[in-house]
Protein backbone atom coordinates (compact mmCIF):
# COMPACT_ATOMS: atom_id res chain seq x y z
CA UNK A 1 0.00 0.00 0.00
CA UNK A 2 1.07 3.46 -0.65
CA UNK A 3 1.69 5.26 2.42
CA UNK A 4 1.47 8.92 2.44
CA UNK A 5 3.83 11.26 4.64
CA UNK A 6 2.71 14.60 4.31
CA UNK A 7 5.32 16.50 6.26
CA UNK A 8 3.35 18.72 9.59
CA UNK A 9 2.34 22.07 9.41
CA UNK A 10 4.45 24.48 11.62
CA UNK A 11 2.96 24.34 15.08
CA UNK A 12 -0.40 25.67 15.40
CA UNK A 13 -1.23 24.20 18.72
CA UNK A 14 -1.09 26.71 21.65
CA UNK A 15 -1.77 26.44 25.53
CA UNK A 16 -3.65 29.57 26.22
CA UNK A 17 -4.15 30.35 29.94
CA UNK A 18 -7.17 32.17 30.47
CA UNK A 19 -9.41 33.53 33.66
CA UNK A 20 -12.28 34.05 31.90
CA UNK A 21 -15.45 31.59 32.70
CA UNK A 22 -14.88 27.78 32.41
CA UNK A 23 -18.25 26.01 32.77
CA UNK A 24 -18.96 23.39 30.99
CA UNK A 25 -21.51 20.84 29.97
CA UNK A 26 -24.12 21.33 26.98
CA UNK A 27 -25.03 25.15 26.10
CA UNK A 28 -22.04 26.99 27.84
CA UNK A 29 -19.78 28.62 25.79
CA UNK A 30 -16.23 28.55 26.82
CA UNK A 31 -13.78 31.19 26.55
CA UNK A 32 -15.91 33.39 24.56
CA UNK A 33 -15.07 31.19 21.26
CA UNK A 34 -16.88 27.71 21.18
CA UNK A 35 -20.04 26.66 22.04
CA UNK A 36 -20.47 23.23 23.60
CA UNK A 37 -23.00 21.68 21.85
CA UNK A 38 -23.65 18.11 23.42
CA UNK A 39 -21.91 15.61 24.84
CA UNK A 40 -20.59 12.77 22.11
CA UNK A 41 -18.54 10.76 24.70
CA UNK A 42 -16.86 10.13 27.57
CA UNK A 43 -13.19 8.68 28.21
CA UNK A 44 -11.73 7.46 31.60
CA UNK A 45 -10.89 11.29 32.63
CA UNK A 46 -12.57 13.53 30.02
CA UNK A 47 -15.83 14.18 28.62
CA UNK A 48 -16.09 14.75 24.90
CA UNK A 49 -18.45 17.61 23.47
CA UNK A 50 -19.70 18.86 19.85
CA UNK A 51 -18.59 22.16 19.82
CA UNK A 52 -19.43 25.13 17.55
CA UNK A 53 -16.97 27.70 16.67
CA UNK A 54 -18.47 31.06 17.17
CA UNK A 55 -16.18 32.67 14.70
CA UNK A 56 -17.24 30.95 11.38
CA UNK A 57 -20.30 28.10 12.76
CA UNK A 58 -17.50 25.34 11.90
CA UNK A 59 -17.79 22.40 14.21
CA UNK A 60 -15.40 20.34 16.71
CA UNK A 61 -15.08 18.35 19.09
CA UNK A 62 -13.91 19.52 22.48
CA UNK A 63 -12.50 17.29 25.24
CA UNK A 64 -12.48 18.74 28.93
CA UNK A 65 -10.52 17.66 31.28
CA UNK A 66 -11.83 18.60 34.62
CA UNK A 67 -8.46 19.35 36.93
CA UNK A 68 -10.74 19.05 39.84
CA UNK A 69 -12.62 15.90 39.33
CA UNK A 70 -11.47 12.93 41.71
CA UNK A 71 -10.37 10.92 38.98
CA UNK A 72 -7.43 13.41 38.31
CA UNK A 73 -4.50 13.18 40.48
CA UNK A 74 -0.78 14.56 40.26
CA UNK A 75 -0.27 12.01 37.74
CA UNK A 76 -2.35 13.43 35.36
CA UNK A 77 0.09 16.29 34.59
CA UNK A 78 2.52 14.42 32.54
CA UNK A 79 -0.26 12.46 30.55
CA UNK A 80 -1.99 15.98 29.47
CA UNK A 81 1.53 17.42 28.49
CA UNK A 82 2.42 13.35 26.47
CA UNK A 83 -1.21 14.48 24.34
CA UNK A 84 -0.67 17.88 23.86
CA UNK A 85 2.92 17.09 22.19
CA UNK A 86 2.04 13.84 20.38
CA UNK A 87 -1.09 15.27 18.51
CA UNK A 88 0.80 18.25 18.17
CA UNK A 89 4.09 16.21 16.40
CA UNK A 90 1.13 13.93 14.55
CA UNK A 91 -1.47 16.41 13.04
CA UNK A 92 -2.21 16.00 9.61
CA UNK A 93 -1.60 12.41 8.52
CA UNK A 94 -5.00 11.99 6.98
CA UNK A 95 -6.10 8.96 9.80
CA UNK A 96 -4.96 11.04 12.92
CA UNK A 97 -6.86 13.34 14.43
CA UNK A 98 -6.71 16.85 14.19
CA UNK A 99 -5.87 18.84 17.42
CA UNK A 100 -6.64 22.97 16.47
CA UNK A 101 -5.83 23.81 19.88
CA UNK A 102 -5.19 23.10 23.20
CA UNK A 103 -6.88 26.19 25.93
CA UNK A 104 -6.40 25.59 30.25
CA UNK A 105 -8.34 27.91 33.02
CA UNK A 106 -7.62 27.09 36.33
CA UNK A 107 -9.82 23.60 36.89
CA UNK A 108 -10.34 22.80 33.51
CA UNK A 109 -8.13 21.88 30.22
CA UNK A 110 -10.04 21.96 26.64
CA UNK A 111 -8.78 19.77 23.71
CA UNK A 112 -10.08 21.25 20.33
CA UNK A 113 -9.99 18.95 18.13
CA UNK A 114 -10.97 17.83 14.47
CA UNK A 115 -14.69 16.41 15.42
CA UNK A 116 -15.14 12.27 14.05
CA UNK A 117 -18.79 12.67 12.55
CA UNK A 118 -18.99 8.80 12.48
CA UNK A 119 -18.47 8.09 15.95
CA UNK A 120 -17.02 4.89 16.85
CA UNK A 121 -15.59 2.62 13.93
CA UNK A 122 -16.85 -0.66 16.78
CA UNK A 123 -20.37 0.95 17.01
CA UNK A 124 -20.17 0.06 13.01
CA UNK A 125 -18.61 -3.70 13.98
CA UNK A 126 -21.61 -4.49 16.64
CA UNK A 127 -24.11 -3.44 14.42
CA UNK A 128 -22.55 -5.82 11.78
CA UNK A 129 -21.45 -8.79 14.16
CA UNK A 130 -18.07 -8.99 12.04
CA UNK A 131 -16.49 -7.20 8.92
CA UNK A 132 -16.27 -8.98 5.41
CA UNK A 133 -12.34 -9.21 4.47
CA UNK A 134 -12.02 -6.38 2.17
CA UNK A 135 -13.95 -4.31 4.61
CA UNK A 136 -11.87 -5.18 7.99
CA UNK A 137 -8.77 -4.75 5.22
CA UNK A 138 -10.28 -1.17 4.24
CA UNK A 139 -10.11 0.11 8.07
CA UNK A 140 -6.75 -2.12 8.54
CA UNK A 141 -4.65 -0.07 6.24
CA UNK A 142 -6.06 3.03 7.55
CA UNK A 143 -4.88 1.78 11.04
CA UNK A 144 -1.73 0.29 9.94
CA UNK A 145 -0.73 3.43 8.21
CA UNK A 146 -1.36 5.93 10.76
CA UNK A 147 1.30 3.84 13.23
CA UNK A 148 3.89 3.48 10.78
CA UNK A 149 3.28 7.26 10.39
CA UNK A 150 3.23 7.55 14.56
CA UNK A 151 6.49 5.29 14.68
CA UNK A 152 8.43 7.13 11.82
CA UNK A 153 8.05 9.98 14.16
CA UNK A 154 9.23 8.31 17.15
CA UNK A 155 5.93 8.00 18.73
CA UNK A 156 4.24 4.66 19.47
CA UNK A 157 0.68 4.81 20.30
CA UNK A 158 0.45 2.51 23.00
CA UNK A 159 -3.42 2.17 23.82
CA UNK A 160 -4.92 0.83 20.42
CA UNK A 161 -8.29 0.13 21.37
CA UNK A 162 -12.17 0.11 19.79
CA UNK A 163 -12.58 3.61 21.82
CA UNK A 164 -9.80 5.19 20.58
CA UNK A 165 -10.81 4.43 16.34
CA UNK A 166 -13.54 7.22 14.93
CA UNK A 167 -14.79 7.66 11.47
CA UNK A 168 -14.88 10.95 9.63
CA UNK A 169 -17.23 11.83 7.65
CA UNK A 170 -16.44 10.07 4.46
CA UNK A 171 -16.07 6.94 6.62
CA UNK A 172 -12.36 6.68 6.96
CA UNK A 173 -11.18 6.10 9.97
CA UNK A 174 -9.01 8.30 12.39
CA UNK A 175 -7.18 7.04 15.54
CA UNK A 176 -7.37 9.54 18.45
CA UNK A 177 -6.25 9.82 22.27
CA UNK A 178 -2.85 9.70 22.27
CA UNK A 179 -2.83 10.27 25.94
CA UNK A 180 -0.40 7.49 26.44
CA UNK A 181 1.84 7.73 23.75
CA UNK A 182 5.25 8.22 24.71
CA UNK A 183 7.62 10.26 23.23
CA UNK A 184 11.31 9.43 22.42
CA UNK A 185 12.41 11.75 25.29
CA UNK A 186 10.91 9.12 27.47
CA UNK A 187 12.71 6.49 26.36
CA UNK A 188 14.89 4.61 29.23
CA UNK A 189 17.09 2.53 26.89
CA UNK A 190 14.99 2.38 23.88
CA UNK A 191 12.36 0.80 26.07
CA UNK A 192 9.01 2.06 27.42
CA UNK A 193 8.76 1.04 31.15
CA UNK A 194 5.31 2.25 32.11
CA UNK A 195 2.25 0.09 31.97
CA UNK A 196 -0.46 1.22 30.15
CA UNK A 197 -3.42 0.05 27.88
CA UNK A 198 -6.42 -2.01 28.29
CA UNK A 199 -5.63 -5.67 28.79
CA UNK A 200 -7.60 -7.34 26.11
CA UNK A 201 -5.32 -4.80 23.49
CA UNK A 202 -2.50 -4.75 25.31
CA UNK A 203 0.81 -6.35 24.28
CA UNK A 204 1.89 -9.19 27.33
CA UNK A 205 4.99 -7.65 27.74
CA UNK A 206 3.73 -4.49 28.59
CA UNK A 207 1.23 -6.23 30.90
CA UNK A 208 4.18 -7.73 32.94
CA UNK A 209 5.58 -3.97 33.59
CA UNK A 210 8.92 -5.01 31.96
CA UNK A 211 10.80 -2.88 29.78
CA UNK A 212 9.51 -3.02 25.72
CA UNK A 213 9.34 -1.54 22.26
CA UNK A 214 6.17 0.69 21.95
CA UNK A 215 6.00 -0.06 18.20
CA UNK A 216 6.09 -3.56 18.78
CA UNK A 217 3.36 -3.26 21.50
CA UNK A 218 0.85 -1.31 18.57
CA UNK A 219 1.43 -4.29 16.41
CA UNK A 220 0.03 -6.62 19.08
CA UNK A 221 -2.78 -4.58 19.25
CA UNK A 222 -3.40 -4.49 15.60
CA UNK A 223 -3.61 -8.44 15.78
CA UNK A 224 -6.00 -8.20 18.33
CA UNK A 225 -7.63 -5.30 16.45
CA UNK A 226 -7.89 -7.75 13.02
CA UNK A 227 -9.02 -10.92 14.73
CA UNK A 228 -11.75 -8.98 16.42
CA UNK A 229 -13.02 -7.37 12.84
CA UNK A 230 -12.72 -10.70 11.33
CA UNK A 231 -13.90 -12.94 13.83
CA UNK A 232 -16.66 -10.45 15.73
CA UNK A 233 -14.96 -11.69 18.90
CA UNK A 234 -11.96 -11.22 21.15
CA UNK A 235 -9.27 -13.72 20.78
CA UNK A 236 -8.55 -13.30 24.55
CA UNK A 237 -10.87 -12.90 27.41
CA UNK A 238 -9.64 -10.38 29.43
CA UNK A 239 -12.53 -10.95 32.80
CA UNK A 240 -9.96 -13.28 33.98
CA UNK A 241 -6.57 -11.75 34.12
CA UNK A 242 -4.24 -14.68 34.81
CA UNK A 243 -6.21 -16.97 32.78
CA UNK A 244 -5.72 -14.64 29.98
CA UNK A 245 -1.93 -14.43 30.53
CA UNK A 246 -1.91 -18.05 30.21
CA UNK A 247 -4.23 -18.36 27.40
CA UNK A 248 -1.84 -15.49 25.14
CA UNK A 249 1.22 -17.39 26.14
CA UNK A 250 -0.16 -20.94 25.07
CA UNK A 251 -1.53 -19.14 22.24
CA UNK A 252 -5.00 -20.33 23.14
CA UNK A 253 -6.95 -18.36 20.89
CA UNK A 254 -9.23 -20.03 18.09
CA UNK A 255 -10.10 -18.45 14.69
CA UNK A 256 -13.92 -19.23 13.35
CA UNK A 257 -13.50 -21.58 10.06
CA UNK A 258 -14.65 -18.12 7.97
CA UNK A 259 -11.45 -16.61 8.67
CA UNK A 260 -9.21 -17.09 5.69
CA UNK A 261 -5.72 -18.55 5.91
CA UNK A 262 -3.46 -15.99 4.95
CA UNK A 263 -5.66 -13.14 7.52
CA UNK A 264 -5.01 -16.16 10.07
CA UNK A 265 -1.52 -16.25 9.49
CA UNK A 266 -0.66 -12.46 9.69
CA UNK A 267 -2.89 -12.26 13.14
CA UNK A 268 -0.46 -15.32 14.14
CA UNK A 269 2.75 -13.43 13.41
CA UNK A 270 1.28 -10.34 15.09
CA UNK A 271 0.13 -12.24 18.15
CA UNK A 272 3.39 -13.95 18.93
CA UNK A 273 3.84 -13.36 22.55
CA UNK A 274 8.02 -12.64 21.94
CA UNK A 275 8.06 -8.96 20.97
CA UNK A 276 11.49 -10.44 19.03
CA UNK A 277 9.80 -12.60 16.88
CA UNK A 278 6.43 -10.87 16.42
CA UNK A 279 5.79 -8.87 13.01
CA UNK A 280 6.47 -5.41 13.07
CA UNK A 281 4.30 -2.98 11.52
CA UNK A 282 6.78 -2.78 8.27
CA UNK A 283 6.73 -6.34 7.96
CA UNK A 284 3.39 -6.79 8.45
CA UNK A 285 2.81 -4.22 5.40
CA UNK A 286 4.90 -6.30 3.61
CA UNK A 287 2.56 -9.31 3.33
CA UNK A 288 0.78 -10.21 0.50
CA UNK A 289 -2.74 -9.78 2.35
CA UNK A 290 -2.23 -6.61 3.36
CA UNK A 291 -0.85 -5.13 0.11
CA UNK A 292 -4.00 -6.44 -1.88
CA UNK A 293 -5.74 -3.08 -2.33
CA UNK A 294 -8.91 -2.82 -0.69
CA UNK A 295 -12.02 -2.55 -2.89
CA UNK A 296 -14.39 -1.62 -0.22
CA UNK A 297 -15.49 1.97 -0.84
CA UNK A 298 -16.17 4.01 2.17
CA UNK A 299 -19.52 4.80 3.31
CA UNK A 300 -20.40 7.77 4.09
CA UNK A 301 -22.13 8.58 7.61
CA UNK A 302 -25.86 9.11 7.63
CA UNK A 303 -26.28 9.16 11.41
CA UNK A 304 -26.22 12.42 13.71
CA UNK A 305 -23.37 13.42 14.96
CA UNK A 306 -22.54 11.14 17.77
CA UNK A 307 -25.42 8.89 17.41
CA UNK A 308 -23.03 5.73 17.05
CA UNK A 309 -21.14 6.78 20.36
CA UNK A 310 -24.37 6.47 22.14
CA UNK A 311 -25.71 3.73 20.99
CA UNK A 312 -22.53 1.66 22.66
CA UNK A 313 -23.11 -1.02 24.90
CA UNK A 314 -22.69 0.49 28.43
CA UNK A 315 -21.29 -2.75 29.79
CA UNK A 316 -17.68 -2.58 27.45
CA UNK A 317 -17.09 0.65 27.97
CA UNK A 318 -17.32 0.60 31.83
CA UNK A 319 -14.69 -2.32 32.06
CA UNK A 320 -12.13 -0.61 29.65
CA UNK A 321 -12.51 2.24 32.00
CA UNK A 322 -12.02 0.14 35.19
CA UNK A 323 -9.29 -0.76 33.42
CA UNK A 324 -8.05 2.68 32.44
CA UNK A 325 -8.80 3.80 36.00
CA UNK A 326 -6.59 0.88 37.15
CA UNK A 327 -3.93 1.42 35.06
CA UNK A 328 -3.25 5.54 35.45
CA UNK A 329 -3.87 5.50 38.67
CA UNK A 330 -1.34 2.74 40.03
CA UNK A 331 0.03 1.18 36.99
CA UNK A 332 -1.10 -2.47 36.50
CA UNK A 333 0.16 -4.61 39.41
CA UNK A 334 -0.74 -8.30 38.26
CA UNK A 335 0.35 -9.75 41.95
CA UNK A 336 -2.60 -7.84 43.11
CA UNK A 337 -5.17 -8.91 40.94
CA UNK A 338 -4.13 -12.36 40.91
CA UNK A 339 -4.47 -12.66 44.67
CA UNK A 340 -7.53 -11.31 44.22
CA UNK A 341 -8.94 -14.30 41.44
CA UNK A 342 -7.42 -17.00 43.99
CA UNK A 343 -9.69 -19.15 46.25
CA UNK A 344 -7.60 -21.30 48.75
CA UNK A 345 -7.25 -24.13 46.74
CA UNK A 346 -5.15 -22.28 44.89
CA UNK A 347 -1.73 -19.91 44.79
CA UNK A 348 0.51 -18.46 42.27
CA UNK A 349 3.68 -16.25 42.31
CA UNK A 350 5.94 -15.04 39.44
CA UNK A 351 10.13 -15.72 39.71
CA UNK A 352 12.72 -15.00 37.64
CA UNK A 353 15.27 -18.30 38.55
CA UNK A 354 15.72 -21.06 35.39
CA UNK A 355 12.70 -23.81 34.99
CA UNK A 356 15.22 -26.21 36.22
CA UNK A 357 15.94 -24.33 39.16
CA UNK A 358 12.36 -23.90 40.14
CA UNK A 359 11.65 -27.46 39.46
CA UNK A 360 14.02 -28.60 41.79
CA UNK A 361 13.05 -25.86 44.21
CA UNK A 362 9.45 -27.47 44.01
CA UNK A 363 10.29 -30.52 44.75
CA UNK A 364 12.73 -30.07 47.37
CA UNK A 365 10.13 -28.05 49.44
CA UNK A 366 7.44 -30.64 48.53
CA UNK A 367 9.38 -33.43 49.62
CA UNK A 368 10.29 -31.49 52.57
CA UNK A 369 6.92 -30.83 53.94
CA UNK A 370 6.46 -34.56 53.64
CA UNK A 371 5.14 -34.95 49.62
CA UNK A 372 5.46 -37.09 47.39
CA UNK A 373 7.10 -36.07 44.53
CA UNK A 374 5.19 -37.30 40.21
CA UNK A 375 6.73 -35.42 37.46
CA UNK A 376 3.94 -35.76 35.16
CA UNK A 377 4.13 -37.04 31.64
CA UNK A 378 2.37 -33.77 29.79
CA UNK A 379 4.41 -31.12 31.98
CA UNK A 380 3.88 -30.40 35.66
CA UNK A 381 4.69 -31.73 38.81
CA UNK A 382 2.81 -33.64 41.34
CA UNK A 383 3.17 -33.78 45.27
CA UNK A 384 0.90 -35.82 46.58
CA UNK A 385 0.08 -36.55 50.82
CA UNK A 386 -2.65 -39.10 51.83
CA UNK A 387 -5.80 -38.36 49.85
CA UNK A 388 -4.18 -34.50 49.10
CA UNK A 389 -2.86 -33.85 45.67
CA UNK A 390 -1.40 -30.64 44.03
CA UNK A 391 -0.35 -30.15 40.77
CA UNK A 392 2.16 -26.97 40.21
CA UNK A 393 3.13 -26.12 36.56
CA UNK A 394 5.46 -23.64 35.20
CA UNK A 395 4.80 -21.24 33.10
CA UNK A 396 7.08 -19.13 30.92
CA UNK A 397 5.68 -15.63 30.69
CA UNK A 398 8.72 -13.34 29.37
CA UNK A 399 12.35 -14.17 29.43
CA UNK A 400 13.47 -14.71 33.24
CA UNK A 401 9.70 -14.30 34.07
CA UNK A 402 7.99 -17.71 35.31
CA UNK A 403 4.86 -18.21 36.31
CA UNK A 404 4.27 -21.05 39.22
CA UNK A 405 1.09 -22.31 39.55
CA UNK A 406 0.27 -24.85 42.68
CA UNK A 407 -3.58 -25.77 42.55
CA UNK A 408 -5.00 -28.64 44.53
CA UNK A 409 -6.80 -31.24 41.88
CA UNK A 410 -7.58 -33.97 44.35
CA UNK A 411 -8.35 -34.09 48.60
CA UNK A 412 -9.16 -30.35 48.53
CA UNK A 413 -11.27 -30.84 51.49
CA UNK A 414 -8.17 -31.39 53.65
CA UNK A 415 -5.69 -29.31 52.76
CA UNK A 416 -5.33 -26.58 55.19
CA UNK A 417 -3.85 -23.20 55.13
CA UNK A 418 -1.32 -24.28 57.00
CA UNK A 419 -0.18 -26.67 54.63
CA UNK A 420 0.14 -23.46 52.08
CA UNK A 421 2.19 -21.76 54.78
CA UNK A 422 4.34 -24.12 54.89
CA UNK A 423 4.95 -24.44 51.09
CA UNK A 424 5.15 -20.28 50.93
CA UNK A 425 8.07 -20.35 53.59
CA UNK A 426 9.91 -22.88 51.36
CA UNK A 427 9.81 -21.02 48.55
CA UNK A 428 9.85 -17.35 49.50
CA UNK A 429 13.12 -17.08 48.56
CA UNK A 430 12.71 -17.46 44.83
CA UNK A 431 9.42 -15.75 44.48
CA UNK A 432 9.40 -12.21 42.80
CA UNK A 433 6.20 -11.73 43.67
CA UNK A 434 3.27 -13.70 44.99
P1 LIG B 1 -10.07 9.67 27.29
O1 LIG B 1 -8.73 10.12 26.92
O2 LIG B 1 -10.50 10.25 28.61
O3 LIG B 1 -10.21 8.19 27.25
P2 LIG B 1 -11.12 10.04 24.64
O4 LIG B 1 -10.30 11.02 23.94
O5 LIG B 1 -10.82 8.63 24.31
O6 LIG B 1 -11.09 10.29 26.21
O7 LIG B 1 -12.66 10.33 24.32
C1 LIG B 1 -13.74 9.64 24.92
C2 LIG B 1 -14.81 9.30 23.89
O8 LIG B 1 -15.33 10.48 23.26
C3 LIG B 1 -14.27 8.47 22.73
O9 LIG B 1 -14.27 7.12 23.04
C4 LIG B 1 -15.25 8.82 21.60
O10 LIG B 1 -16.41 8.06 21.70
C5 LIG B 1 -15.58 10.27 21.88
N1 LIG B 1 -14.70 11.15 21.09
C6 LIG B 1 -13.42 11.48 21.39
N2 LIG B 1 -12.89 12.30 20.48
C7 LIG B 1 -13.85 12.52 19.56
C8 LIG B 1 -13.91 13.30 18.35
N3 LIG B 1 -12.87 14.01 17.93
N4 LIG B 1 -15.06 13.28 17.64
C9 LIG B 1 -16.12 12.55 18.06
N5 LIG B 1 -16.13 11.80 19.18
C10 LIG B 1 -15.02 11.78 19.95
MG1 LIG C 1 -9.67 7.31 25.47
Amino acid sequence: MDVKQPQPPPFTVKIRRTTSSDGSGSGSIILGKYQLVRLLGRGSFAKVYLGRCLDDNTEVAVKVIDKSSTAIDASMEPRIIREVSAMRRLNHHPNILELFEVMATKTKIYFVMELAHGGELFTKLNRRGRFSESTARFYFHHLVSALHFCHQNGVAHRDIKPQNLLLDKEGHLKISDFGLSALPEQLQNGLLYTACGTPAYTAPEVVYRRGYDGAKADAWSCGVILFVFLAGSLPFDDSNLPNMVKAIHRREYKFPDWVSKSAQRIINRLLDPNPETRYGIVELMNTPWFKKSSSMKPEQSTKRFGEGILEKESKQMESINAFDLILMCSGLDLSSIFEEELNKKEMRFTTNVEVKVIEEKVMNVGINAGYRVEKRKNGGIGLVKGRSVLLVEILELAKELLLVEFKVVNGGSEFEDRQWEELKAGLKEVVVSW
